[in-house]
């Protein structure tokens, strides 16, 4: 998605260890235009897909996930990160966190994610499918079908991308790094 590229080019920033920050636009400070275009690029990609829910993961995928439900108008569920008391019917999974380089517990109520939901998952990055192997359990758990995966950015020099495609899962990325190698963003044409 050129709007996107353009300003990962222009506002991305790159740190030590292969991280791409884009506090500015997505993961801190947000841009409601982009979200929004980004959003509406994604519905597209995924049009006909019969999707009645949307899933994304706490904190940043929410933002892009409203807006995609908001448009599709079928309902957001965000799988949270800490686990509550008072969740009826929960269902559980590791995650594994590639920034925070720790596994933690993730959850969902049963109540909102169930048999005969067809699901798309929505999340800002995809590097290594940790957090979208956490979903496809979740997903299996709930008797749900899952039908895709949409990603704001996918760094296409860790596994993520190869593991959920060979998979069969239909996924969609709006931009992809090709490489981060000595601090310069490569974008994949
Ligand atoms: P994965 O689970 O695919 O290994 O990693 C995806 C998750 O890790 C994303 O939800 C995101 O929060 C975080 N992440 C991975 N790489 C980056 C990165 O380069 N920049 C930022 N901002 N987050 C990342």
């Amino acid at each position: 998605m050129k709007q996107l590229k353009e300003r990962i080019m222009h506002d991305g920033r790159c740190f030590e260890g292969g991280i791409l920050k884009v506090d500015s636009f997505i993961n801190h400070q947000m841009d409601p235009r982009l979200m929004m275009a980004m959003a509406e690029e994604l519905v597209r990609r995924f049009s006909g897909s019969g999707i009645n829910k949307i899933l994304t993961i706490e904190a940043s995928g929410i933002a892009p996930a409203i807006m995609a439900g908001y448009l599709l108008e079928v309902p957001v569920v965000f799988v949270k990160k800490k686990v509550p008391s008072t969740m009826e019917n929960m269902l559980t999974t590791e995650v594994y966190s590639f920034t925070k380089n720790r596994s933690y517990t993730v959850c969902v109520s049963g109540d909102y994610l169930h048999r005969g939901d067809k699901v798309l998952f929505i999340d800002d990055f995809l590097a290594n499918g940790n957090a979208a192997k956490g979903i496809i359990d979740l997903v299996q758990q709930a008797g749900a079908e899952l039908s895709g995966m949409g990603f704001l950015i996918e760094k296409g020099f860790q596994q993520g991308g190869d593991l959920l495609r060979g998979e069969g899962i239909h996924v969609e990325s709006l931009a992809i790094i090709e490489s981060l190698d000595n601090c310069q963003i490569k974008l994949k044409e």
